[in-house]
Formats: C-alpha cells, structure tokens, sequence
C-alpha cells in the first residue's frame, strides 16, 4: 500500500488517530511514534506529495499549515518556552510518509539540529 493512504484515511476517520484540530483545510493530529511530549503533524485534507508539489495554484496551503500549527502550540501551552516545525522533504531529509506533513514538536528542550 502507498504509505501516503495512511494519512488520507486518518482524514476521513477510516484509521484511528488523535484528531487535535479539523476544518475544511487541514488535519493536525498526534504523531504515533512521539519525539517529544508534544508532537503533532499538520496536513492539508487535499493529497500534496511533498513540498516540491507546491505551486501558485496550491501555495496558500502552506500559510494554513504554519498558522494552524502555532494556534495547537499555544494551546497546548508551549508557546511561551519554545517549539519546533518541521517540514522534511524527501530522502535526504528523511521524509517516510509520501503525503506533506508538518511536524509540530515541543514540551521539551530539544536537540540541535544537524
Ligand atoms: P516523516 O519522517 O515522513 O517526516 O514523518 C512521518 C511521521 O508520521 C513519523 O513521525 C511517524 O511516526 C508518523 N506516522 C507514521 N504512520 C503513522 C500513523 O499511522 N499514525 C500516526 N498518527 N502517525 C504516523
């Protein structure tokens, strides 16, 4: 199965997943494998495969994202000390799941990126 089917059937409920935030634009919802207390991915509801699939027409989704992604930090109330986003793209950065997630990580003192 194309592992980016995972992330479409947790948008429409046929997987269970800790759904944290939903409208028409996009779905947040717990990481399964969490790197840090808070850790919570953030995805367009219409299948993008990466962010080299962003164009003109499509470019807004991102901005939705990042704005969806910092309203969940101050939620959870981890604003104030700090957190990550992360967007890997690809082999080389790692990207496992062939549909654009972003990756909301805090709670902790994180490592240094490399
Ligand atoms: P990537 O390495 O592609 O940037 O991140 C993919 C993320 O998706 C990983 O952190 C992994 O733990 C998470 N993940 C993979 N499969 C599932 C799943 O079925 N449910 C949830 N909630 N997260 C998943």
């Amino acid at each position: 199965m194309e592992n980016s089917l995972i992330f479409t059937k947790i948008i429409h409920g046929k997987i269970p997943a800790n759904i944290v935030y939903q409208d028409k634009i996009v779905t947040a919802f717990k990481d399964i494998k969490p790197k840090a207390p808070i850790h919570i991915l953030i995805i367009p509801n219409t299948f993008i495969k990466s962010l080299n699939e962003i164009n003109t027409n499509n470019k807004n989704i991102i901005t939705h994202m990042l704005y969806t992604s910092i309203q969940i930090a101050k939620k959870n109330n981890i604003s104030e000390k700090g957190y990550r986003i992360i967007i890997n793209c690809n082999e080389h950065a790692g990207q496992e799941i062939n549909y654009l997630h972003m990756h909301l990580l805090g709670g902790k003192k994180l490592n240094p990126l490399n």
